[in-house]
């Protein structure tokens, strides 16, 4: 209601058709429901705002108003601010404003993000995780993106990949020499790690128990496959003894 304001109780005044109050619980309808003249909670608007039937215009209900208001409820105003902070939240004045503010605070604003992910990682990565399963594309192209302005943390995390996992980086390195001499043929980690743990985690040749090297039983120059079955576990200089020769360890 344009121009309204509360008064206080000592400027309570009894409605009539001369002053220009008239009560927040519409004179009407108090009078004729309660039996009585309303007087608290008054408000000042002009005395031409006539009491009428109003339809909200957030719930659709029908209630008693003025001219002027549009909304029946505390719960439908607030609704209404809300709806019209979304929209100014899209104009390009406030757009700018927010991009001020967030180059301004930038240290605050990523560490509180920070800290909101750390807070909520479980629920945001099962989110991430069922929308890639659904559509992977946007996802991808964001990690492209990413990948061409971030060019050094890329090498850098592959370099730590490469380091944390030296068994699948051996198995790729004997997929790619078999594949290049055509005689193809692939195992993964973990048929290596079973098949180390089958040995008991000793070298077949020395029977030592040292770092073990993925041997080819049949040297990949003769023709041998890179799939687990032409596979030994061999310690480093055991390893290199045995060069091209064809020696199966895993017999004697
Ligand atoms: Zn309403
Ligand atoms: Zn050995």
């Amino acid at each position: 209601m344009p121009g309204a304001a509360f008064l206080q109780p000592e400027e309570e005044t009894r409605v009539s058709a001369t002053v220009d109050i008239i009560p927040i619980f519409w004179y009407i309808n108090s009078r004729e429901r309660c039996g009585r003249e309303p007087h608290l909670f008054l408000l000042k608007i002009p005395f031409t705002e006539e009491a009428m039937l109003k339809v909200c215009s957030i719930c659709n209900k029908e209630f008693d108003g003025y001219r002027s208001s549009k909304l029946c409820s505390d719960e439908c105003r607030v609704e209404k601010e809300l709806q019209r902070s979304r929209s100014r939240a899209k104009t390009k004045e406030f757009k700018k404003k927010q991009l001020q503010y967030r180059e301004a605070h930038r240290t605050e604003l990523s560490a509180r993000q920070r800290a909101y992910h750390k807070a909520n990682k479980e629920t945001i990565n099962a989110a991430k995780r069922q929308q890639y399963a659904q559509d992977p594309e946007p996802a991808k192209r964001q990690a492209k993106a990413w990948a061409k302005t971030n060019k050094k943390r890329v090498t850098q995390n592959n370099k730590a990949w490469v380091k944390a996992n030296p068994d699948r980086v051996r198995a790729s390195q004997h997929k790619h020499r078999s594949a290049v001499q055509g005689n193809g043929g692939s195992y993964t980690a973990a048929e290596w790690k079973t098949l180390c743990k089958q040995y008991n985690y000793k070298c077949l040749d020395c029977g030592k128990r040292r770092k073990l090297t993925a041997d080819h039983v049949v040297p990949v120059s003769k023709g041998g496959t890179s799939n687990i079955d032409n596979i030994q576990p061999l310690c480093g200089p055991c390893n290199s003894r045995k060069g091209a020769k064809c020696t199966d360890f895993r017999r004697t």
